[in-house]
């Protein structure tokens, strides 16, 4: 990435010839996505194009491994910023196709993670070949808001050769647009992974072919203030039967072996993205409304600036852990970056809005869907619980460093 030609980008350096052009592939499509992410949004429409174009440029199979016809990009590949400076282009032209791309991407490096042979010839063969697009969905969340009726959850019992899934899921990322979904499901009962007590040992990884008719989307539910695009309905399974062979590792693996702690400074990557998006345009406008002499609004591009230039640093930072095999590190500063980065976002995002001004937040203007997106997005995780989480490490005490529970 350029910084406007106003520093040099270092982490640039650690990246191969080949992912460099990635890269410069990835931010040719990603124009092309930013010019439709105000209909999407608009819309609250799945960005079905966008990752046809993914496709089109030889990009959807990102983390699928070489030997399966991907491009081998991410934290089980050796090559880990690449992914999530590919991840932060798509994000800065939209974060409702940062969070779906990401959604894609990440389930493809748990089934790299935990499947068996077999079943990655088969998944990633459909991936490679026919642009199938997936998602992982866990969203059961339990504590109901006041007057909401509807209550989340599935309840999965065991069949000959199988499962047979009952109940419902929120925050179904790509619902209208995703092939397959990895479901996080607890034989316990209802609360996924994120939302459950129960222990590890219960919670299940399987594979859904979305086109059984027995899973529905209620698209009346999803009516948010940000992130529309995401198309996160409510999906309803109505016995749906999950064949044996859909079974992705063993279970309890995914909280077992920290696979969220690979996701997560992934979600940082589109934090910065949003926070690049702002920086460039204001950028743009102050120096069309030639107001550029101003102290404070020099003060704001140079916090700015910075801002995204740590971001980018701490990225590049764990990405390096990670394609080092250093994987408790790797989790640690992980978990702090995730951190570091939402609040280096949001206070660019608030910089570029007092610099610019209230026309800044009227559309068609990129910052007032920013500011939405991001508001919503930082939700994903609880950052007042990824803190405290990272004082119980640094204190030596127990932790959760996939869901950061107290
Ligand atoms: C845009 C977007 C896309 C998403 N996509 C996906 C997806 O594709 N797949 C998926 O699995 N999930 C997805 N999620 C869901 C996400 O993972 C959470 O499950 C979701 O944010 C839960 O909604 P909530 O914040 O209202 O939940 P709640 O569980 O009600 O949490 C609300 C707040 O209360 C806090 N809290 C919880 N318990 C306690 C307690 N005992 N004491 C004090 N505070 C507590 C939480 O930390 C949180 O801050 C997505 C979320 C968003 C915003």
């Amino acid at each position: 990435m350029d910084l406007n030609g106003t520093l040099e980008a270092t982490w640039l350096h650690e990246l191969s010839p080949g992912s460099r052009d990635l890269l410069g592939r990835a931010g040719e499509v990603a124009e092309e996505c930013a010019k439709r992410a105000d209909e999407h949004d608009r819309a609250a429409t799945f960005p079905g194009r966008d990752f046809d174009d993914l496709a089109t440029a030889g990009l959807n199979a990102a983390t699928v491994p070489r030997e399966h016809g991907g491009l081998g990009l991410g934290p089980l590949n050796g090559d880990t910023l690449a992914l999530w400076l590919m991840t932060k282009e798509l994000a800065r032209a939209d974060l409702s196709l940062g969070r779906c791309w990401e959604g894609h991407t990440n389930a493809l490096v748990l089934i790299h993670a935990l499947a068996t042979e077999q079943q990655q010839q088969r998944w990633f063969d459909g991936i490679v070949r026919r642009g199938e697009k997936w998602v992982a969905w866990s969203g059961e969340p339990q504590a109901r808001k006041p007057g909401e009726s509807t209550r989340f959850g599935t309840s999965i019992t065991t069949v000959e050769d199988g499962w047979v899934l009952d109940g419902t899921k929120a925050f179904a990322t790509s619902a209208t647009g995703a092939d397959w979904a990895i479901l996080l499901v607890n034989t316990a009962g209802p609360g996924g992974a994120r939302h459950a007590d129960a222990p590890a040992d219960g919670l299940l990884l399987l594979a859904c072919d979305l086109s059984d008719p027995t899973v529905t989307i209620d698209d009346s539910w999803w009516d948010p203030i940000g992130m529309r695009a995401t198309a996160s309905h409510l999906v309803e399974f109505d016995r749906t039967f999950l064949p044996a062979q859909n079974l992705i590792g063993a279970p309890g693996a995914y909280l077992h072996q920290g696979w969220q702690s690979a996701f997560t400074p992934h979600y940082a990557a589109s934090f910065l993205g949003a926070a690049e998006g702002a920086f460039a345009y204001a950028r743009e406008y102050l120096i069309r409304q030639d107001k550029t002499a101003d102290p404070y609004i020099q003060q704001r591009v140079g916090s700015m600036a910075v801002n995204v230039e740590t971001a980018h640093l701490w990225l590049a930072h764990v990405a390096r852990l990670w394609d080092d095999g250093q994987r408790t590190g790797a989790q640690r500063a992980g978990n702090r970056a995730r951190h570091l980065v939402e609040h280096l976002a949001l206070q660019t995002v608030d910089h570029c809005i007092r610099a610019c001004g209230a026309r800044s937040l009227v559309r068609p203007s990129p910052v007032e869907r920013i500011l939405r997106d991001l508001t919503f997005y930082a939700r994903h995780d609880n950052d007042d619980h990824v803190l405290a989480t990272i004082g119980r490490a640094a204190l030596g005490q127990t932790h959760d460093s996939s869901f950061f529970k107290p």
